[in-house]
């Protein structure tokens, strides 16, 4: 009797132990990219932030380093891989391969790292990861993926949710920041918000999971295009806080389902102003470094140039509407601000739009190579504004010296930072290097942060290369590089 007794209490106690254990094995993550820590805090202090402070009164909070170059497919890529650009090999929203000048758009088969989610699904976890860049097309994990940008149309695994996604009306992403008039882009923009959270919430509800991430990328595109209207106090001037309170919102919702679990809320980088932006390759250009063919296409190009309506063409909207078109063809296909440069000629280039690094000609030998390096880094170092006299750029970074990994070498030779008021463009503008009058309004500042509930911080600061092995070590796995190097020590612990 007394054997029966101590049985069942030894029985009941394993179930009881064992259901502790999965609760406290939940993690939820929710991104919110680009959110400023500033902007957060004044919000918190006009009481309009309640569950943030919440969040902030109960959890802490930890300064993120950022990544170059500054776009949210390398962040987030980051983020999600442990693993700096070198190793993951993701340089911007175009990359293209310095040996062949082969342009593209990069997809989730060109992530040279395995994701934290491909790692916890190896070892029997179940992950649902909502709008991450880079994951078209979705992998197929033990979970649930619904693709983020850059996606040619609505990805998902299993491929059965995508049928479910279109009837409630699921967006990749809001219409345009750039060329959508100010009040079809906020309808928009909430309209995207509040499905996406609603899909959130439904599969917080209907799956089993482990590890919940979700991310909103709302109030980057807001603040790209009304940051100046806030500064201003404008007509739109209340727009960008009107959004953070909404995001408030659903992250109480979010959280209030998640429970009492441990919970974490990334912001890959800060926001601030830009008043004008330089134009790389037409620096380049006019230094003599680059050299366009003489072909009558590029004749005609210059020609449209001048009076300026190429650029707006390769803004964002339309950048992505045209490219995804051709996504399914082959990636040389893919091509994008094809100039017709003459590369045996060219002795540096960029090769992406937004915040690109700069590529030394693989063609030169390494001394060559090295010495071009400096040189640019000397002359971009003096750059300056005609008007202010201040200098365009803060930072001037060598990959080689800040990446490590087998991928430093695709990846381009000179990192950027530009000083406040100004970002850097890789596109040609024959009307002058810097542009104004811009429709973006807002850009990317270095840095970010990151909440943690629930979870005890080891440090103050960390990178966003940190959190991956972070979350590994949370389900008690071990992570390692593919080449065996091991990641990071964690920055957080339960
Ligand atoms: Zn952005």
């Amino acid at each position: 009797m007394r054997f029966k007794l101590i049985f069942f209490v030894f029985i009941f106690a394993i179930l009881f132990m064992g259901e502790v254990t999965a609760v406290s094995q939940k993690l939820f993550i929710i991104g919110i990219e680009g959110a400023s820590y500033d902007l957060i805090v004044s919000l918190m202090k006009e009481d309009k932030l309640p569950n943030l402070s919440k969040l902030l009164k109960d959890g802490k909070v930890l300064n993120l380093t950022s990544e170059l170059p500054l776009v949210s497919p390398v962040t987030w890529t980051s983020f999600a891989t442990g693993v700096n650009p070198g190793r993951h090999g993701i340089f911007g929203w175009q990359q293209c391969d310095p040996y062949t000048y082969e342009t593209y758009i990069p997809l989730s088969s060109d992530i040279k790292e395995k994701t934290f989610w491909r790692i916890l699904s190896e070892h029997g976890k179940k992950a649902i990861i909502i709008n991450m860049y880079l994951t078209y097309p979705p992998e197929e994990v033990n979970g649930t993926i619904i693709s983020g940008m850059p996606s040619p149309h609505l990805a998902a695994y299993p491929k059965s949710l995508e049928d479910e996604l279109e009837k409630e009306g699921y967006k990749l992403e809001a219409k345009g920041y750039v060329d959508t008039p100010k009040d079809e882009f906020l309808s928009d923009l909430y309209d995207t918000t509040e499905k996406r959270a609603r899909t959130a919430l439904k599969l917080m509800r209907s799956e089993k999971w482990d590890l919940f991430f979700v991310l909103f990328t709302g109030i980057d595109r807001i603040q790209h295009y009304l940051w100046k209207d806030m500064e201003k106090n404008s007509k739109y001037g209340e727009e960008i806080p009107r959004y953070y309170q909404f995001i408030d919102e659903k992250i109480g919702e979010l959280i209030g389902q998640a429970g009492d679990i441990p919970i974490l809320i990334v912001s890959d980088h800060g926001f601030r102003r830009v008043e004008k932006r330089f134009h790389l390759n037409h620096w380049l250009i006019e230094e003599g470094y680059l050299k366009l063919k003489p072909t009558p296409k590029n004749f005609v190009k210059t020609l449209l140039l001048k009076t300026s309506t190429f650029i707006k063409k390769i803004r964002l909207n339309d950048l992505f509407l045209n490219l995804f078109k051709k996504l399914g063809k082959k990636p040389s296909e893919t091509m994008v601000l094809n100039f017709d440069i003459d590369y045996e000629k060219t002795k540096a280039f960029t090769c992406a739009f937004y915040e690109p690094g700069i590529y030394i000609n693989k063609r030169m030998n390494e001394d060559l190579r090295e010495k071009l390096i400096n040189e640019i880094t000397q002359k971009l170092k003096k750059v300056k504004d005609p008007e202010s006299d201040v200098p365009i750029f803060k930072e001037i970074r060598r990959s080689s010296e800040i990446y490590d990994g087998s991928f430093t070498d695709l990846s381009p030779d000179i990192l950027l930072v530009t000083e406040k008021n100004y970002s850097a463009v890789g596109g040609f503008t024959f009307s002058g290097l810097l542009e104004s009058n811009l429709k973006e309004t807002g850009t990317h500042e270095y840095g970010g942060f990151m909440i943690l509930k629930g979870l005890r911080p080891k440090s103050k600061n960390a990178s966003l290369e940190d959190i991956a092995t972070s979350i590994l070590s949370f389900f008690g796995i071990k992570a390692e590089h593919s080449d065996g190097v091991p990641g990071f020590t964690p920055i957080f612990e339960k």
